[in-house]
Order: C-alpha cells, then sequence, then structure tokens
C-alpha cells in the first residue's frame, strides 16, 4: 500500500498539473459516473494531501481519494504534460507505462487521450494531457463539512507539520500514544494517531530508535516518542524527495544481493547488520510486522 510520501508526491502532481485549468473529469467505468459529472468542466483551486489522502478543492465541493491497497493513478499527454511529471508516469500500485504514440488534439485543442485501458474509475483531462486513476479505495465528492467529519478522524500527517505551524504535530502524536494501550507498533498503523505511515516506515522507525515494538504506546516515554516523531518525519520527507522508501544508506546497502534500502523489513530470517541478531516477522493485527529482538529491546 504507498505509504504518506506517494499521496504527497501525487498531490503535488496534480496541482503542477491540473489546478487552475480547466478540466473535465468523467468514469469511462461508469462507477462514478455521478461524482464526475460534479467535477466536470470546472477549475480546481487546490490539490493537498493529508496521510494516505487525496484532496482536490473544486470551489465549494472536494474530490477525496484514498488508494488502498491496489489503486494507482497513470498520467498520459504531450512533452509538457509529462516533462512536468519528471519521468513518472505513474503513481501508486500496480505500474502501467503509459503509451508514447503521437497525440491527435480536438477541437478546442485539447490533446485526445489514448482509450481507457482496464477499470479507469476516474479520468481528468485538461488541455495538454489526462490522468486515469483505477481501482482506489476510496473515490468520492464530499461537501465541505463531510470533509471535516473524515478530517476528524486522521491524526497528525509528519510532512503537513514540516510546511506549516499551524497543523497538528509532534504534540498531537505524543498525546495520541499516550492515550493507548496497544504496542507502539500496532498505534503507528492507526492513520488517528499519525497520518501516513504503512509498514515499511513503522518497521524501519522502530528499528532505528530501538523501540521495542510490543511496547505498549503510552509506556513510551515523551523523549523517545519526540525521537520517534523525528524519526518518521526525516524518512517522509526523503520519501517525497526520492520517489521510493530507502532508509538504510551507506556502505551497508550494497551486498551479495544487490542494493538493499531497508535494516529489517522484509529481511525476516537474516542477520541484523547492526547486532547479528536474528531478524524476526510477526503478525501484528493483520500485517506483518519486522524486528530486531536484539537491537529493540524495550
Ligand atoms: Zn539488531
Amino acid at each position: 500500500m504507498p505509504e504518506g510520501h506517494t499521496l504527497h508526491r501525487l498531490a503535488a502532481r496534480i496541482e503542477e498539473l491540473f489546478v487552475g485549468r480547466p478540466w473535465s473529469v468523467s468514469s469511462p467505468q461508469g462507477r462514478f459516473e455521478a461524482g464526475a459529472a460534479q467535477l466536470d468542466g470546472r477549475i480546481p483551486h487546490r490539490a493537498e494531501a493529508w496521510g494516505k489522502h487525496l484532496f482536490v478543492h473544486v470551489d465549494d465541493q472536494v474530490w477525496h481519494v484514498h488508494l488502498g491497497l491496489y489503486g494507482a493513478f497513470t498520467f498520459g499527454g504531450d512533452e509538457s504534460f509529462l516533462e512536468a511529471l519528471g519521468g513518472t508516469a505513474s503513481l501508486g500500485a500496480p505500474r502501467i507505462a503509459a503509451a508514447d504514440s503521437p497525440l491527435e488534439t480536438d477541437e478546442h485543442g485539447w490533446v485526445i487521450p489514448e482509450p481507457p485501458r482496464g477499470a479507469v474509475r476516474a479520468r481528468l483531462r485538461t488541455r495538454h494531457g489526462w490522468a486515469d486513476l483505477r481501482g482506489p479505495a476510496t473515490c468520492q465528492v464530499l461537501t465541505a463539512p463531510e470533509l471535516t467529519s473524515v478530517l476528524k478522524r486522521l491524526g497528525p500527517d509528519p510532512l503537513r507539520s514540516v510546511t506549516s505551524s499551524t497543523e497538528p504535530g509532534a504534540e498531537a502524536f505524543l498525546h495520541g500514544l499516550s492515550t493507548r494501550r496497544i504496542p507502539v507498533a500496532q498505534a503507528l498503523m492507526d492513520q488517528r494517531v499519525i497520518a501516513g505511515v504503512g509498514n515499511i516506515y513503522r518497521a524501519e522507525s522502530l528499528f532505528l530508535e530501538q523501540i521495542d515494538p510490543a511496547l505498549a504506546a503510552r509506556d513510551l516515554d515523551q523523549t523517545r516518542a519526540r525521537a520517534l516523531w523525528n524519526r518518521l518525519t526525516q524518512q517522509l520527507q526523503d520519501g517525497v524527495a526520492e520517489g521510493i522508501i530507502r532508509t538504510l544508506r551507506g556502505a551497508a546497502t550494497t551486498g551479495s544481493q544487490g542494493t538493499r534500502r531497508h535494516w529489517v523489513y522484509q529481511h525476516q530470517g537474516t542477520g541484523c547488520l547492526r547486532c547479528g541478531s536474528e531478524i524476526r516477522r510477526a503478525e501484528l493485527a493483520g500485517r506483518m510486522l519486522y524486528w530486531c529482538p536484539g537491537c529493540q529491546t524495550h
């Protein structure tokens, strides 16, 4: 599942390619027809991410997307459009490359998109290109009060708090942890505690802060909780900059199995690069957890 950095990159792309321009919105698959009709022919004025959610503001309405496990956007368009994408034709999973055949334009001078492939829930079009959304968990149009109730269920997003001092940040995270007796590893996946963290960031941040994943969230002291917040903030920022999750850097990254990006995530059964203990894997609340029992002891 895409983690928060992917959604922030996506929001930045939508902002760059669609915001402030007339767009047309349709639902080739048909499942978002009514919503698309509400957005069609208008001008989106802001795109933003909060955790794993994308919100595109169109006048007083908001297009709300959550990619879930399978959702992805693909982009296609003329040269100027693809250039603005920086070579990334797809965001989210699965990846489908956009075709690069020459594009015709319609009577308004807009490029004509290729025919939709697969189940395209929503297609956005603007003069120079288009974006197709497939397989999202959520794709709906919200009113302002409905948006407020969605946001109420979301905890602080480190990527939002670094860009605005008015956003909820570390204090809200500390408070969220202090009210939960579930394991800290489970609390990190609770989007009401912290928004945007997924399975890779939770495993890697807990490892680097040497936190026992089974420790009750409320028993993590404030200093360590703050350090964990700062660690996640840095990791998510790196993710936005690089477009991939890389938490392991330096000499240890090249081994016999090629380039390695993570300390513990999906490295169960191998020796910890720090202490040599065998990295463990176990299921916790339906998701796989990875940790080093030698380093993460309390
Ligand atoms: Zn270790």
